[in-house]
């Protein structure tokens, strides 16, 4: 019988203890507020402690994964490779939580299950399951940094429980050592989490099936140990490097071309694309202006990256199989990969196309498709996460007169700036659905939101307001502001993740703002500037 504690009363409770929700409660902290943390992990680090998978790596570069809010910290922190692997992460992460004392305001092992808006108190009610007791907590501001990739996905097949293996989900990956020397082993997905982890299982393993429902474009990392001197020249002048990843669409900053991919001639597009190829990374993306709003200009990029499967993969039918066809390269999230191509030339990993053939169930031994089964000793799940609105939905919020998120999302997300929802008074969410979000360098994002609400409670506090609330007219405009912007680039024609199309049932609605981080920031300024216009303060 789960043991109940007193209940406490904050200023904020914070849910979630990634770089938003560690941020945020340094920040507001520095405001002299009393604020909780709940996190349900056993450890600080949001999705970088859950997703421990072999080859876990961020694919933004380190100095731009991190964060800018304090000088001594980026000035002190020595990041080792060019992109972060996840172990290097968490213990940054750990480093923040010590170096700002953050931990006695933490509340770990503590799954936040509901939040209750009291309109008389103008204050939220929280709901907590520890290992052996329940809780609860209120506090008039309730803030959600539950991140947008927190809440796994396993397709419903049937059969899960009766295998005789062992099966692990790369968000949910156990803390000791997974060890496939030996064994067969199959890995069903192949995004971004699939990608990284299909190599490095592949080296251990007996032999390695990948199930693959639909081939993604996919670009090398070119991954490699950091200079002092690389680091040193980021540290001279850390400020403009900020500057610049502040004034670009994506919040890194990538150079792009000044012409457009269709003014080029096609030997200066190849040789533009064969230059960030080999540079490595997603600024392959960035290359000319046009890319992520002109179909025509776009498959100039996607038929490069054909090209490059067809040089990298040995067996033809291997090669055409990974080869993706039918939306425009960046439309879905772009893959950063290490040696993923030619992992298929080796004889021990088979590539298995589950779109044609698809998968009916798991049994005692292995996956059974429609036509084959595939016995195994092991199944990875790399099949991503009911994104954005999921984590949010996945905790019973209740705002005035009781009204759930989950009737108010029914349609698809509704917010205002993608940090407040009209009808949920006092409750903000960082790098949520209609904020740049996923499709930025989410830690320049979340910094941005943490910033803004900041200010946001200190204005409340100096001027006596007790409560905020978007208004219903003004998250409207944003909602259709959110789908005009996102309807004028190519990123509507995926069935992505992006747009809910991964998870059975969830309402086709585009999720982030697609206008960049500039354009956005700029709007959520000039709306705090207009004494937060859209907004009702009480
Ligand atoms: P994901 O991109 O959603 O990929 C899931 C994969 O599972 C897809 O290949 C999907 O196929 C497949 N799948 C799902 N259900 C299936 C089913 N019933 N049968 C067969 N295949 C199925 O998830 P993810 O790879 O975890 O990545 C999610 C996001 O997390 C990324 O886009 C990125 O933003 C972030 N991430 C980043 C990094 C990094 O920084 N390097 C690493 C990991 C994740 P379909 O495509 O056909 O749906």
């Amino acid at each position: 019988m789960a043991r109940r504690t007193p209940r406490a009363h904050y200023d904020a409770i914070i849910v979630g203890a990634g770089f938003g929700g560690l941020h945020m409660l340094h920040r507001l902290r520095g405001l002299g507020l009393t604020v909780r943390l709940f996190d349900a992990a056993d450890q600080v680090g949001g999705t970088w402690f859950w997703n421990r998978y072999p080859g876990a790596r961020c694919d933004f570069e380190s100095h731009d994964y991190s964060y800018e809010f304090d000088d001594q910290l980026q000035q002190d922190w020595t990041w080792s490779e060019r992109y972060p692997a996840q172990p290097e992460i968490l213990r940054y992460l750990n480093h923040v939580a010590d170096r700002f004392d953050l931990r006695t305001d933490i509340q770990l092992r503590t799954k936040v299950t509901s939040a209750q808006y009291a309109d008389d108190t103008e204050s939220w009610t929280v709901g907590t399951e520890g290992d052996d007791h329940t809780e609860t907590a209120s506090a008039q501001f309730l803030i959600m940094a539950t991140g947008a990739l927190s809440l796994p996905r396993l397709p419903d097949f049937p059969g899960i429980d009766r295998f005789a293996g062992r099966w692990y989900h790369t968000a949910n990956w156990p803390h000791e050592s997974v060890d496939f020397t030996g064994k067969k082993v199959a890995v069903i997905g192949t995004g971004s989490s699939g990608v990284q982890v299909i190599p490095r299982i592949a080296q251990q393993s007996e032999y390695l099936y990948v199930l693959q429902r639909t081939a993604g474009f996919i670009v090398p990392a070119h991954n490699r140990p950091l200079s002092l001197d690389e680091d040193d020249a980021i540290k001279s002048d850390y400020q403009a490097y900020r500057d610049r990843a502040r004034e670009s669409y994506l919040g890194v900053h990538f150079p792009t071309e000044d012409v457009s991919a269709l003014e080029a001639t096609p030997d200066e597009r190849t040789a533009a694309y064969e230059a960030r190829w080999q540079a490595g990374g997603s600024a392959i993306l960035a290359t000319y202006p046009d890319l992520p709003t002109d179909v025509r200009a776009n498959d100039t990029l996607a038929d490069f990256v054909r090209s490059k499967i067809a040089e990298l993969v040995v067996d033809d039918d291997t090669a055409k199989l990974l080869t993706p066809q039918g939306f425009p390269i960046g439309s879905k999230r772009l893959v950063v990969d290490t040696e993923y191509y030619p992992t298929f030339n080796r004889d021990t990993v088979e590539l298995i196309d589950v779109r044609a053939d698809p998968i009916e169930e798991i049994t005692e031994t292995g996956i059974r498709t429609s036509n084959t089964e595939y016995n195994v000793d092991a199944i990875v799940f790399a099949t991503g996460f009911d994104a954005l609105t999921g984590p949010l939905l996945n905790i019973d919020i209740r705002g005035t007169n009781g009204r759930t998120l989950t009737d108010k999302w029914s349609a698809g997300p509704t917010t205002y700036l993608g940090l407040a929802i009209a009808g949920f008074p006092n409750l903000f969410s960082i790098a949520g659905p209609g904020s740049p979000s996923v499709l930025s360098n989410v830690v320049r994002s979340t910094e941005q939101h943490v910033e803004w609400i900041a200010e946001l409670l200190q204005h409340m506090r100096e001027h006596g307001y007790r409560a905020i609330a978007a208004t219903p007219d003004a998250e409207q405009r944003w909602v259709d502001d959110v789908n005009d912007v996102a309807a004028a680039t190519v990123l509507t024609s995926a069935n992505s993740w992006y747009l809910g199309a991964n998870v059975p049932g969830k309402p086709r609605v585009f999720m982030p703002y697609a206008g960049g981080v500039p354009e956005y920031r700029r709007i959520c300024d000039d709306i705090a500037a207009d004494n937060y216009r859209g907004f009702v303060l009480s």
